[in-house]
């Protein structure tokens, strides 16, 4: 990689590919200003996505750019309609109720990131609603953001968030925020659906053209562009969903509005990372059913693909979308078996191993193991060492005995040496995870103007597998009112 050239915010390179689509796609609006705004805090290695010195945080034209006060004059600030299924149900109008698309920035390094600032006030589809955004939903999309960037799991990028003193009205009194997110692309699979179920084709035909050609240009390398860009939507998702699964993300609203065409993690609000297993954890409150329930992720991003293919139609042969669908299953498995072996510190692939993370998956649940730090565990010792330990976890003493056995002598067959052992395995086992009781006290530090705790727990887990001197108290099982707190939609 060559030397990179630090800019100034002045200096920044905006091609706005998106707003030129025009009118059909989105509509030009610009940001709301908030009052009194704070720069509560920001994110050093996404600025560097921008090119941006991560000094410019502290000037005031950062915090008024991020506050909609101010705008650059090549910037072409746009609220983009999209439609989706929402709990299942087509809803035939969404779009940016409280977001704008400022516009695309091209770094040095040729890649586009679209600046997008959440909370920006209403737009034409902001349907009745405030067009805000809260201090909390702001500091937990940022946290989840970079934290699961550190892990290693696509995700939309943020920049930064920016407290006020604007009141905004959800269950009681709160204050406007703005959180300046990142990403390639913000197409969603509800941009296709939107175009396919108005009879817009022309258009439904502008977007493909779009989306191939700034953010698939391979499948237009292909002698059938849109059914490859479909395989690899598909591709990217199963490998998504099953790192997901492998580290206990939970989405909360799989949406299809929510479903990103570059299979990044998108959108997520009432999110959690699982503290103690359990594959029917719903960590959105007010998801009655369970619909997007943790086990039901998978199946859900299968039923969201089907939904982009349903908008695929015009262009790609039912029976072909439908053999490439059948394809998401068995790379997710494949993938999701990947990861768990590499948790599990297995080097080679042999038969059984599924059968071993399922048993294991079992015992967990209802047990009351924490997830995360099972795995932490586990390489902390040799294999025979490390279950003894974990023995007093399980309720189910005797299958976890058997299990343990089996694990040991699976282990062994590939004969790693402690030491490396534990490096591989801590290497792709947190010891941080970003706990909803975490961001809960880091946002109620926030909320009373004290931005240091959140400013710390996102440093610590921005390093999320490196053992931090002074740090264990990130590291610790939650406490029990922690494990239970409500996360709603209300955002
Ligand atoms: P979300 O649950 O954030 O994915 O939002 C679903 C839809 O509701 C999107 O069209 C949002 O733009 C819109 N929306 C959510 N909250 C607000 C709000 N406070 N004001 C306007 N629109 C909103
Ligand atoms: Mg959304």
């Amino acid at each position: 990689m060559g030397c990179q050239i630090l800019k100034r915010l002045t200096e920044l390179t905006f091609d706005n590919r998106f707003a030129r689509l025009g009118d059909a796609f989105s509509t030009a609006v610009l940001p709301e200003p908030i009052e009194q705004p704070r720069l509560v805090i920001t994110s050093p290695s996404a600025m560097t996505l921008l090119d941006l010195d991560p000094a410019e945080a502290q000037t005031p034209e950062f915090t008024q750019l991020f506050a909609g006060h101010k705008l650059w004059s090549t910037a072409e600030s746009r609220a983009m309609v999209y439609s989706g299924h929402q709990f299942g149900q087509y809803n035939p109008r969404l779009g940016d109720g409280r977001g704008l698309l400022l516009g695309e920035v091209l770094n040095d390094a040729g890649d586009y990131w679209d600046l997008h600032l959440k909370g920006a006030g209403q737009t034409p589809y902001s349907r009745g609603a405030d067009g805000r955004a809260v201090l909390r939903s702001s500091i937990r999309e940022f946290l989840a953001s970079e934290y699961l960037h550190a892990l290693g799991i696509p995700a939309s990028r943020a920049l930064c968030v920016t407290a006020s003193s604007t009141p905004v009205w959800r269950e009681r009194k709160e204050n406007a925020a703005m959180l300046l997110r990142l990403a390639p692309s913000h197409v969603r699979f509800g941009h296709f659906e939107y175009f396919f179920y108005t009879k817009q084709h022309d258009q439904l035909k502008t977007l493909l053209d779009h989306v191939l050609s700034s953010h698939f240009p391979e499948a237009l390398q292909q002698s059938e562009p849109t059914a490859a860009f479909f395989r690899t939507v598909v591709e990217r998702n199963a490998e998504l969903i099953a790192k997901w699964q492998a580290y206990g993300f939970c989405h909360g609203v799989m949406n299809s509005d929510n479903m990103s065409i570059l299979g990044i993690t998108f959108d997520f609000g009432p999110y959690a990372f699982l503290d103690d297993f359990d594959a029917q954890h719903i960590c959105n409150h007010s998801d009655d059913t369970g619909r997007y329930s943790f086990s039901n992720q998978v199946p859900i991003a299968h039923w969201n693909l089907a939904a982009l293919a349903q908008a695929l139609t015009p262009f790609v042969a039912v029976e072909q979308l439908r053999e490439t669908l059948d394809l998401f299953l068995p790379l997710y498995q494949t993938h999701y078996l990947d990861l768990m072996r590499r948790r599990l510190g297995l080097t080679s692939a042999a038969d059984g191993d599924q059968q071993l993370v399922e048993r294991l998956l079992q015992l967990m649940q209802g047990s009351a193991v924490d997830y995360s730090l099972f795995f932490r565990r586990l390489g902390e010792q040799p294999a025979e060492q490390a279950v003894a330990g974990l023995r007093d976890e399980f309720i189910d003493l005797a299958g976890f005995d058997q299990w343990a056995n089996d694990y040991c002598a699976r282990s062994a067959l590939d004969g790693l040496l402690p030491d490396k052992r534990q490096l591989r395995m801590h290497a792709v086992n947190p010891l941080y995870v970003l706990r909803n009781y975490l961001a809960q006290q880091a946002i109620e530090a926030a909320e009373s103007g004290d931005y240091s705790p959140v400013r710390e727990l996102h440093a610590v887990l921005s390093q999320p597998f490196a053992d931090q001197p002074g740090m264990q108290a990130y590291a610790q099982r939650p406490p029990q009112w922690g494990k239970h707190l409500e996360i709603s939609c209300s955002s």
